[in-house]
């Protein structure tokens, strides 16, 4: 089964957003094997309108529309949408009680017309209910092809597709099983990744797919098998998964999407009871934000001394400014002493430290643009690695994070 994805407003084509229901969309058919065959972005303009559903329709089996279904003047997909089908619009007597009880119960404001209107839909749609919203979705068939009009708003439309569409897709159409795999790698950059791998990516079965996800400091592999038979596919990826665990076992750090370092990180570290503190320069806090981002990370984080300026270092962490002159502010003397003096007033098993230039500019610093210096202070001693992770700024950054957490994790 193929599908097209159609965003309707004008504020994704001026770029004032991004259109991130696509990508949502997308992401829930293709676990039920709907693979989507294109992504479009559209005016609001009846007639563009008219002739995109006119020109997917027998082309594909299901065509999904965000966007364009509220009350205002600039929102047209609905009207649009009836005249494609050529009906009328009737009220939805449960969609008006549910809008009526939304907007006088909860909003305590008296219902105008323009919320009224809410509750009009084509009289052969089949409603989608929107429970956490006033615009109902609409499913409609023309041809050999599946319409359905989702409002624009992310949750609402994440709603909806989660508690109408999916249910309804599986229900009525037969599709392959699609299972996916992915595995987290850490440390190793995807083109030497992809040597290690070769021979094992080499003797994949034709129904498995390999894909790289490369971001800073990781790769995620991703794999897919299709097929009819659900049990094989999972067989079949676990039996690859384990090759190749005997292949890059020193770089593989968790499995599927929720399994990422700081949560891998927090499990260990919770298990082993060992508390974690940071002193942070050139990631400004982004370590300690990183790692209280995973639900009970107060269990081994303590905190975090964002230390930017050198007089910070000095006067809440304690370094001694002969210290910082004698090695400069970007070396692995500070960056060992910030990881031991936070590590100690924090009163922490480890501590992870980061002093650097992000640049663009080289500023007052000696060091080189790019150069980082992570520090490691553990029970049994402190220790640093210098690296250089180039530019632009965001990605020295993002790469010196995951790098504090990775030598952490080792
Ligand atoms: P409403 O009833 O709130 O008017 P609607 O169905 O008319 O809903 P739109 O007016 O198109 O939806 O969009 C409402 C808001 O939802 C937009 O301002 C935007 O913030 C968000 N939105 C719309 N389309 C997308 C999209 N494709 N990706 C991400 N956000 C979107
Ligand atoms: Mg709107």
């Amino acid at each position: 089964m193929r599908a097209t994805i159609v965003t309707v407003g004008d504020e994704i084509l001026i770029g004032q957003i991004v259109d991130t229901n696509s990508s949502f969309i997308a992401k829930s058919l293709d676990k039920i094997g709907i693979g989507v065959h294109e992504m479009l972005s559209i005016t609001d303009d009846r007639k563009h309108i008219l002739n995109t559903l006119s020109s997917l329709q027998d082309k594909v089996d299901v065509v999904i529309v965000t966007g364009g279904l509220g009350p205002t003047k600039d929102d047209i997909t609905k009207k649009t949408f009836c005249d494609y089908f050529e009906d009328t619009l009737v009220v939805d007597e449960k969609v008006l009680a549910h809008v009526t009880q939304l907007i006088e119960g909860f909003f305590k404001r008296p219902i105008t017309q323009i919320n009224k209107d809410q509750a009009l839909v084509p009289s052969r749609c089949e409603v989608l209910f929107n429970q956490v919203g006033t615009a109902p979705g609409m499913w409609m068939e023309k041809g050999n092809t599946v319409f359905v009009s989702l409002p624009g708003v992310p949750f609402e439309m994440k709603h909806l597709i989660e508690n109408a569409v999916i249910p309804t897709l599986i229900s009525r159409f037969d599709r392959p099983y699609i299972v996916h795999k992915t595995i987290l790698t850490y440390g190793v950059g995807e083109s030497l990744l992809a040597e290690r791998i070769e021979s094992w990516e080499d003797e994949l079965p034709e129904y498995i797919k390999l894909a790289y996800l490369p971001s800073p400091g990781r790769v995620r592999l991703r794999l897919s098998a299709r097929g009819t038979d659900e049990n094989q596919l999972h067989e079949g990826i676990r039996e690859q998964v384990e090759k190749l665990q005997l292949i890059i076992s020193d770089c593989i750090v968790g499995y599927d999407d929720g399994e990422t370092l700081e949560v891998v990180l927090g499990k260990l570290l919770a298990a082993k009871k060992i508390t974690l503190a940071t002193a942070e320069s050139c990631t400004g806090g982004k370590i300690a934000s990183l790692i209280t981002s995973v639900p009970g990370s107060s269990a081994y984080f303590k905190g975090s001394v964002v230390s930017y300026a050198t007089e910070v270092k000095e006067t809440i962490l304690g370094i001694s400014p002969e210290v910082i002159r004698e090695h400069s502010v970007v070396s692995a003397a500070v960056a060992e002493a910030m990881a031991s003096q936070v590590q100690k007033i924090l009163n922490t098993d480890y501590a992870i430290a980061t002093t650097g230039n992000a640049g663009p500019d080289k500023g007052e610093s000696e060091a080189e643009v790019g150069t980082v210096f992570i520090g490691i202070a553990t029970p049994d001693g402190v220790f640093s690695e210098e690296f250089n992770f180039g530019q632009p700024r965001e990605k020295v950054i993002d790469r010196a994070v995951i790098k504090g957490l990775e030598i952490i994790y080792k």
